[in-house]
């Protein structure tokens, strides 16, 4: 509230009436005051006085003529007059109060009269500029608030309690299509017709709802609203009711904007979300709630759902090789023939780089899994022509089946894999169904690579020793170091278990590493006992295949400080069969290093001798295969004896495997097979075993 003091002019010709009046007013206000009427109006424009105490009879200047003067200036005729008079006669009174005077004070003047007078009128002068004030901020903040409401991005629309519109702002005005005048006075419904975007179904209007429900509401999912020139668009609101200080509706305001945009890009979001953008074909997303929804349709008494993961055999290899482009030239190929060959009703998903699953909804009524398998299989058979290059491809196909194998989708996806694995590792271009055993098979395998990591951080694989003998002398003259994964509860893992494993893990590395690391380190120790044996040592195929294995040789050869004439290693034919030129300078690099090496297991793969030859190999291994069935198959002995003859004529070194009778060892020996190891003379040993049986001996064995 303004506290400033307010203004008394006080205008008399009788110098003892001002005193009384004086005397009346001081307490209330400061007071200017003066006896000459010519004067009063001036000092009224330079104090504005907030009242005017006027003496009607005064020479050179009336009361009245002052107070005309007063009312016809336009910044103080709002100045209230109070009259003193001795006149009580009401044809002055009727004057005083035409020319706009608002009381009288009589002569002889009351002062306690006149205090009161004069209190009031000040009071409600007061309060008249303080309204007049307030009047002017409310003025002010409504003239703000519809600049703010004609600025914003979104459109807003108000009501009365009836919903009728009273305000609507010009995007409400341009998304509706109603201007101002059009629209206010309607009801808020008739200017925003608001529609489900789906069913087109008339959808209740929030300002009208929110009023109900007295409460801030967001308008209903999925609308559009209509204009008044049919044109839509997707919007999204909120709006509130508008109440009084007791709780009354009073009205609504909606605020609401274009949304199309965002749905339009929403939309184009969940496509991509659920799509591939190569193929353009779901992904695993949409695939996972397709077999979701499939789950749940099926009755359990119904035909079943099939599974199908689709794997691109070796299309690492392709991608690494012919790049990028190429590799997804070949997986659209691929996934528009698999769209022919699974046919409309399936969903066709990829589902990784080179992995695709198609989902059957009902097979066992028309359909079968096998048979979109194997369409599956041909339809990649036929040879992809990229860039004037022919690229043959195979496929390995798992498939999983619900209810019979899964009971989820996860569980339909992890088994239709385990199958798919089954299919790869039994050669590929194949597609297997997923069972029990094949489950616990994987089961085994997961465990038993586990195991094996294990070992191979904990450096704990153990070696056996088998050792080789001078057929003719019977003497040992080297042996052979073969890997062992010792169980926790001290059990012997046989290679056979592991090996094949650690080839497909890529472990294998690290394991020949060791294997290698430990066989050197036992060549030192025989060295040592001074018995020097030949250690030969396995080494598989994608040793041979890594360009920095012959270094890795060295450096383990240089690091025990061995002689490389001790150091044999084994590879075997298959492992020669890949790339010619790699693996012969791979040998060649090896041997260099003056070490001695083998070829084991010959016989069982399909290189000819004279293909053989071209490689720098020293010793050939007779399959045990040959040796066991020479006691009673000819055709077995004849393998054997054409192979010690070109041996000799080679000028290999000759030795026979898994000798397991006496026959079989002097039969070799007749045919002039110098060395051989077998379970007939020693099997396998711990490395303990073997320190004590042949090193610890005093015989001389080389
Ligand atoms: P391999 O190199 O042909 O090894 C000879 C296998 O024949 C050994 O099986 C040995 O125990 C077995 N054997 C020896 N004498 C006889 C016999 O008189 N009768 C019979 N029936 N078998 C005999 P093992 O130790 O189970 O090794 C199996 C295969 O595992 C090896 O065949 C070799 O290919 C692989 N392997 C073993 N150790 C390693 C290794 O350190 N690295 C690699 N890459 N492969 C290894
Ligand atoms: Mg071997
Ligand atoms: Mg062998």
């Amino acid at each position: 509230m303004d506290m400033r003091a307010q203004k008394v002019l006080i205008v008399d010709d009788e110098p003892v009436n001002i005193v009384i009046l004086e005397s009346a007013v001081s307490s209330l206000a400061n007071v200017i005051s003066t006896s000459d009427s010519q004067e009063a109006l001036q000092l009224v424009q330079i104090h504005k006085p907030d009242l005017i105490v006027l003496d009607i009879s005064m020479p050179k200047r009336s009361g009245f003529d002052i107070c005309r003067a007063v009312k016809a200036d336009l910044g103080l005729r709002e100045i209230p007059i109070l009259f003193v008079t001795s006149f009580t006669d009401s044809e002055n009174e009727r004057k005083a109060l035409a020319l706009g005077a608002i009381d009288f004070i009589a002569k002889p003047i009351d002062i306690e009269i006149c205090r009161m007078r004069v209190k009031n009128h000040l009071l409600m002068q007061r309060q008249k500029s303080q309204l007049s004030t307030y009047n002017e901020r409310v003025l002010e903040e409504k003239e703000q608030l519809n600049i703010t409401l004609n600025a914003i991005a979104d459109g807003v629309i108000a009501t009365d309690a009836e919903g009728l519109v009273t305000f609507i702002n010009p995007v409400a005005q341009r998304l509706t299509g109603f201007n101002e005048f059009e629209a206010c006075g309607r009801m808020v419904d008739d200017i925003m017709e608001l529609r489900d975007a789906t069913t087109n179904a008339e959808v209740i209007n929030p300002a009208l709802y929110t009023m109900k429900v007295k409460r801030p509401v967001a308008m209903a999912f999925n609308v559009k609203l209509v204009s008044k020139q049919g044109k839509e668009c997707r919007v999204e609101d909120t709006a509130s009711p508008i109440l009084d200080t007791q709780g009354n509706v009073k009205g609504a305001v909606v605020v609401f904007q274009d949304v199309s945009e965002s749905v339009a890009m929403a939309v184009q979001m969940t496509h991509v979300t659920n799509h591939d953008q190569l193929t353009g074909l779901p992904n695993r997303v949409l695939l996972h709630d397709r077999i979701v929804q499939c789950i749940h349709r099926t009755d359990t008494a119904q035909p079943s759902i099939a599974l199908l993961l689709i794997d691109i055999d070796n299309f690492k290899y392709l991608n690494d090789a012919l790049g990028h482009k190429v590799g997804d030239s070949i997986i659209l190929s691929i996934s528009k023939r698999l769209q022919q060959a699974c046919g409309k009703s399936a969903t066709l998903a990829r589902v990784g780089g080179d992995e695709f699953a198609c989902l059957l909804a009902d097979v066992g009524s028309g359909l079968s899994a096998d048979g979109v398998a194997m369409s599956c299989l041909q339809s990649a058979r036929e040879p992809i022509h990229i860039d004037g290059r022919h690229h043959q491809l195979s496929l390995s196909i798992g498939i999983s089946l619900f209810p019979q194998d899964a009971s989820s989708a996860e569980e339909m996806m992890r088994h239709a894999d385990t199958a798919m694995y089954r299919a790869k590792a039994t050669g590929k271009d194949k597609f297997s169904f997923f069972s029990k055993d094949l489950q616990l098979a994987m089961r085994k395998r997961v465990e038993m690579e586990v195991k094996l990591r294990t070992a191979l951080d904990n450096n704990s694989l153990a070696l056996f020793f088998q050792p080789k003998y001078d057929l003719n002398l019977n003497k040992v003259v080297g042996a052979e170091s073969l890997v062992r994964l010792i169980d926790d509860d001290g059990g012997i893992v046989s290679p056979d278990e592991f090996i094949p494993l650690s080839e497909e893990t890529g472990l294998i590395h690290r394991l020949g590493k060791q294997v290698l690391v430990k066989s050197c380190e036992f060549i030192a120790k025989c060295v040592e006992a001074n018995k020097p044996l030949k250690i030969a040592v396995n080494v598989s195929a994608q040793q041979i295949a890594n360009p920095s294995f012959a270094k890795e040789v060295e450096e383990v050869i240089v690091s025990t400080g061995i002689d490389p004439k001790l150091l044999e290693l084994e590879v075997t034919e298959s492992a020669l069969m890949a790339d010619f030129d790699l693996t012969r300078n791979m040998l060649l690099a090896l041997s260099s290093l003056g070490l001695t090496l083998a070829l084991d297991d010959f016989g069982t793969g399909y290189s000819s001798l004279s293909y053989l030859r071209q490689f720098p190999l020293n010793v050939l291994k007779i399959d045990r295969s040959f040796v066991k069935d020479m006691d009673n198959e000819p055709q077995a002995l004849d393998i054997v004896t054409a192979i010690v003859r070109l041996a000799n004529c080679l000028n290999m070194i000759l030795v026979a495997e898994g000798l397991e009778t006496e026959l079989q060892f002097h039969t070799l020996r007749q045919l002039g097979c110098e060395y051989g190891q077998g379970y007939y003379m020693c099997k396998p040993i711990s490395e303990n075993e073997f320190t004590t049986r042949f090193l610890n001996q005093t015989t001389i064995m080389t």
